[in-house]
């Protein structure tokens, strides 16, 4: 039995595996520039981020009704229970399908197929957090809020993803505010690839509750010191940071300094059909190349519950944080 734990760091459109792609094209007639999932299979294994993401964007052509948003969510649920995960804060990128057509609803109506059905089916509850492209403009981000109003009933929060360097968070005050005030919650990626600067524009103007990545804190002892005395979580995802090169190789990843320094971390996969593997591949892969041992590790797993946007539900905050004490490590 894997260790339980809670994903707050994943992309919905980044678990569309090769075979779910095809299955996805044949249905809905679109062709895909592969000759088949061995072939696609190989595009995977890119080497630098542009040829991650014309892949990655390429691909979401296949989504296109809310019976697909439906596969991909019980794919992704499946394979995310398997490994332990009990509790899933799952990102969506309205942008991304909303400029080739698809509309809002188709979205987030098919995900919510998946996720209501979640826990009597695959013994995950969840949670929805809709991001706006960082790369895109803030008139963009703001018409998309909008748009996104008849679902809130669905939405627990708002994040900020996509490439970082050269689009600071301050971009987006606006958007912000205008969901703050909505009552959604406020994550967002930061310190990624982007300066330590942008993680304290993402708390102090965007009054980000959760930092995505948030690794280059470890440049800023001051910010570092914020972090800790603020209990600002941060949502690390160490397989997607060897692979998109923010970090050289696993074994130098900062995982270890970070808990050293107090840092409430997570472990999480981000886009784990791309990035070679999912929650618990994360959590065997540091445990193996950091050498982490099992405090470590339960550490971890409290932490991704600690920070869990649960404060609704204490209960079962508390129910599955007895489930990581009880844990014995085989
Ligand atoms: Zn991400």
């Amino acid at each position: 039995m894997p260790l339980p734990k809670a994903e707050l760091h994943l992309h919905i459109e980044g678990t569309l595996e090769p075979e779910l792609a095809f299955e996805l094209a044949e249905r809905n007639g679109v062709r895909l520039p592969y000759a088949d999932t061995e072939a696609l299979r190989g595009a995977y294994r890119f080497d630098d981020l542009r040829s991650f993401l014309d892949l990655y964007y390429g691909l979401m052509a296949v989504l296109r009704t809310e019976r697909d948003f439906e596969d991909l969510a019980n794919a992704y649920l499946a394979r995310a229970a398997a490994q332990g995960v009990r509790h899933a804060e799952i990102f969506f990128d309205p942008q991304a399908h909303l400029s080739r057509g698809v509309a809002l609803g188709t979205v987030v109506e098919g995900l919510w197929r998946a996720l209501e059905r979640s826990e009597a089916v695959h013994g995950v509850s969840t949670q929805l957090i809709m991001c706006f492209l960082r790369d895109e403009s803030a008139a963009s981000a703001l018409e998309t809020l909008d748009a996104a109003k008849p679902y809130l009933h669905r939405i627990t929060g708002v994040g900020l993803d996509s490439a970082e360097v050269g689009h600071p968070p301050v971009k987006f005050r606006e958007v912000y505010e205008a969901a703050a005030a909505l009552g959604l919650r406020r994550v967002a990626h930061a310190g990624e690839e982007g300066p330590p600067e942008y993680i304290t524009e993402a708390l102090d103007v965007l009054g980000a509750e959760r930092i995505d990545h948030g690794l280059r804190c470890m440049e800023d002892p001051a910010l570092v010191a914020r972090l800790v005395r603020e209990r600002v979580p941060l949502t690390l995802c160490p397989l997607s940071n060897v692979r998109l090169r923010a970090v050289d190789a696993l074994a130098e990843h900062p995982l270890p300094a970070m808990l050293d320094a107090g840092l409430l971390c997570t472990v999480n996969s981000d886009d784990p059909a791309y990035f070679g593997g999912y929650a618990g591949d994360n959590f065997d892969a540091v445990r193996t190349a950091l050498g982490l041992d099992e405090d470590r590790l339960r550490e971890l797993a409290r932490n991704s519950f600690t920070a869990s946007f649960l404060e609704h539900d204490e209960e079962r905050r508390a129910r599955y944080l007895a489930e990581v004490e009880a844990y014995e490590f085989g």
